[in-house]
């Protein structure tokens, strides 16, 4: 019998947003329902195939990388009910940020807060522990309130913190191998505005009132320019006044022209004449001084047209200043011409198992290189200095690292690695990536 009689496969090759990871001749299927999401999980199991879903490939690392079969989710990507006294949304998994975001605005409604890009899926986020920026809020996966999951064993089970609440627990940021995230519930906030002041400042002078611009803004984040002393500095701050957006030329200008095609050109020159790119970082802080009042949304995701590599490191919060001195010591001794800003964010802590800020307060440091260019040894020289701090790598971000050096960095690990015993023993939600940092 044909147990995966109504979705038949493809082959199908795929490849990541940035280019670095590709699958040649996967089984690909893509299914609009969840008895379809079961029936594939029942033919992988019944064949001992291996299986991956993908969002929307905005991940580096190899973490969505279907070995055998490869579940595209782009076609369950509906919003499922949305509840106006509890504040919360219901979502198939593959929905794209972007798409939830205006669904959510035309209900009053916003997420609590996100991460620079609105491209991901809210599968795809919430498994690699996405975050954006402001002490006061955590990463996406802690505005869930509830899951429903087919697991190995093809049974779609709900889970939240009633029922099931160890999966739940953990399958928040399951690095997508814990089952097949079928629904999504998020808990939201109203609609709000965002008022944004974007300067350029010294770095040194950042750094010295870091507390002060972390903890009185809502949402405080910097990029140091490497090569030079200014940081471009971002503090975005929820209010009660009208919208006030940039005009449409202004928008253009900064977001679409600076910030990409200016910005593209720049790396361009810089990868095939790496010695101009002191001379050329000069350029970027005199972008100037924005300030206008805008939807949440619209605020915090940009677009992204420039491809680069990335790694992240999450730190304690109170070793930030002196993690980020010290890689500035390193590029500047190192001889690296670096044509991309160093990000550095906040966020609270929370008390999911895999989440990089589970259990601390965290600072975010993410570093860059232009698609093409070598990023192997600035980015082990940042991950040398990160690991003095047990930082713990984006799940979905360039690393070094594997099981048993990120292991004693998760104070809950072994929850992690009980639960996903108990739901997937025999490894059908693993791939080499999964393998690699979490082990067999
Ligand atoms: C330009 C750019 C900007 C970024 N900005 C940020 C940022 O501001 N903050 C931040 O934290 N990160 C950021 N990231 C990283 C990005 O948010 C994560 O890598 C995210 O996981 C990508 O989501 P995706 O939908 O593309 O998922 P994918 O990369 O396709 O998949 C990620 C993981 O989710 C799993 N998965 C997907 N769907 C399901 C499902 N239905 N069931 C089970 N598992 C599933 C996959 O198997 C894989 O393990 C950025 C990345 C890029 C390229």
């Amino acid at each position: 019998m044909n147990i995966v009689a109504e979705v038949t496969a493809q082959k199908v090759s795929w490849s990541n947003w940035a280019g670095n990871q590709r699958v040649e001749h996967a089984s690909g299927y893509l299914p609009k329902t969840e008895l379809e999401l079961q029936q594939i999980v029942r033919h992988a199991t019944a064949n001992n195939l291996r299986i991956k879903a993908v969002g929307s490939g905005h991940s580096f690392t190899a973490i969505a990388l279907a070995e055998e079969i490869l579940v595209d989710l782009s076609h369950y990507d509906q919003v499922v009910e949305i509840d106006k006294i509890k504040n919360t949304v219901t979502v198939q998994s593959g929905i794209q940020l972007s798409k939830l975001n205006l669904e959510l605005h035309k209900n009053g409604l916003a997420m609590q807060n996100l991460g620079d890009i609105s491209y991901q899926t809210i599968a795809g986020a919430i498994s690699t522990s996405t975050h954006g920026t402001g002490l006061k809020f955590t990463g996406i996966a802690n505005q869930v309130v509830g899951m429903r999951i087919v697991l190995a064993d093809s049974s779609a089970v709900d889970c939240s913190l009633e029922v099931n609440a160890e999966l739940f627990h953990c399958a928040r940021v399951g690095l997508g191998a814990l089952g097949l995230i079928s629904t999504v519930t998020l808990q939201l906030v109203s609609a709000f505005n965002l008022s944004v002041i974007e300067e350029p400042m010294r770095v040194d002078d950042v750094l010295a009132n870091l507390d002060h611009h972390v903890e009185s803004n809502d949402h405080f984040e910097f990029f140091w320019v490497p090569h030079t002393g200014w940081a471009l500095t971002k503090r975005n701050n929820r209010t009660l006044d009208a919208a006030k957006p940039m005009s449409k030329f202004s928008h253009w200008y900064s977001k679409t022209l600076m910030e990409n095609y200016a910005f593209g050109a720049v790396c361009m020159l810089g990868r095939a004449r790496p010695a101009l790119i002191p001379k050329l970082a000069k350029a970027l802080p005199s972008s100037g001084r924005n300030e206008y009042c805008d939807a949440s949304y619209k605020v915090f995701a940009s677009k992204r047209i420039i491809k680069f590599y990335e790694m992240e490191y999450a730190i304690p919060r109170e070793a930030c200043e002196e993690a980020l001195n010290r890689v500035r010591r390193m590029v500047k001794d190192s001889g690296f011409f670096l044509n991309f800003p160093v990000e550095v964010r906040f966020t609270a802590p929370d008390e999911i198992p895999l989440s990089t800020a589970s259990n601390r307060e965290s600072a975010y440091i993410a570093v860059h290189i232009y698609k093409g260019m070598n990023y192997v040894p600035y980015f082990k020289e940042v991950e040398s200095i990160m690991n003095s701090y047990q930082g713990r790598p984006h799940w979905g971000k360039l690393h070094f690292q594997d099981a048993n050096s990120l292991a004693p960095r998760y104070p809950q690990w072994d929850v992690f690695q009980k639960v996903r015993n108990l739901v997937d023993p025999t490894r059908t939600f693993a791939n080499r990536y999964t393998e690699t940092v979490l082990g067999k």
